[in-house]
């Protein structure tokens, strides 16, 4: 090749050059910035094509998701279950304790229900003795004793064949589930109808306004502890 130096116009190197690759040249779009930026936000749209995702699509995924992890822990609890029912399942010993408590439960309860029965009937037995009993000795002289130092002073009288206790007039604390006058009426009844006493006024503390005590008539036969009380220490 004939270098031709005087034509400055014609370089040699523009014959060999290649032009170099520029950055604006078309062939590999680079994504704008609010696409890369959107890009950024949702990476997963990088692989796959937009019509993919539609809503339809996106449920179905989240259904596929939902039901492989409710099968995964199926998979799971399914291997757990026996050995969580075998440890819940009683050991042959604690089945004989369990049976053995059961039928202490059983016995109590059945000997309960027999020792209220029996409770009853002695007291039934004993308001039947008391009711006969003249609460005279062998030698037809009173068996009543008596018996002081009370809180109101009054002497009580205690038959010493029936235990028939003969109280004066006084005062008697209700249970704390009888609240108004009504209520310890309807108390006082429950307790004469039973023989247990004659009668009974209720006693409202005025602070409270709360029916707290009831005073409970004399017994019938007071009489016969206050004729003993006036001959103590009469020579006979
Ligand atoms: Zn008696």
């Amino acid at each position: 090749m004939k270098l031709d130096l005087t034509n400055p116009g014609v370089s040699v190197y523009s014959v060999v050059s290649q032009p170099e690759p520029t950055a604006t040249e078309p062939t590999k779009a680079e994504p704008t910035a609010p696409e890369q930026l959107e890009k950024a936000q949702n990476p997963l749209k990088k692989n796959q094509p937009a019509e993919m995702l539609t809503p339809q699509m996106i449920a179905l995924m989240n259904d596929q998701t939902k039901r492989a992890v409710a099968d995964a822990v199926g998979a799971i609890m399914e291997k757990f279950l026996p050995a969580l029912e075998k440890l819940s399942a009683p050991s042959p010993k604690e089945k004989e304790e369990m049976e053995a408590i059961e039928k202490f439960r059983e016995r109590s309860a059945r000997e309960k229900k027999m020792g209220a029965l029996q409770d009853e009937e002695n007291r039934r037995n004993l308001k039947i003795q008391q009711k006969a009993c003249r609460h005279l000795d062998g030698n037809e002289r009173s068996s009543i004793s008596l018996v002081h130092n009370f809180y109101d002073r009054l002497p009580r009288g205690l038959c010493m064949k029936c235990r028939a206790f003969l109280e004066p007039r006084h005062y008697e604390l209700l249970p704390p589930s009888v609240k108004t006058p009504a209520e310890a009426e309807k108390f006082v009844r429950e307790l004469v109808k039973q023989g247990q006493i004659t009668g009974a006024t209720p006693f409202v503390d005025p602070k409270t306004g709360i029916t707290t005590h009831i005073l409970v008539d004399e017994h019938p036969l007071y009489f016969r502890v206050r004729e003993q009380e006036a001959q103590l220490g009469v020579v006979s």
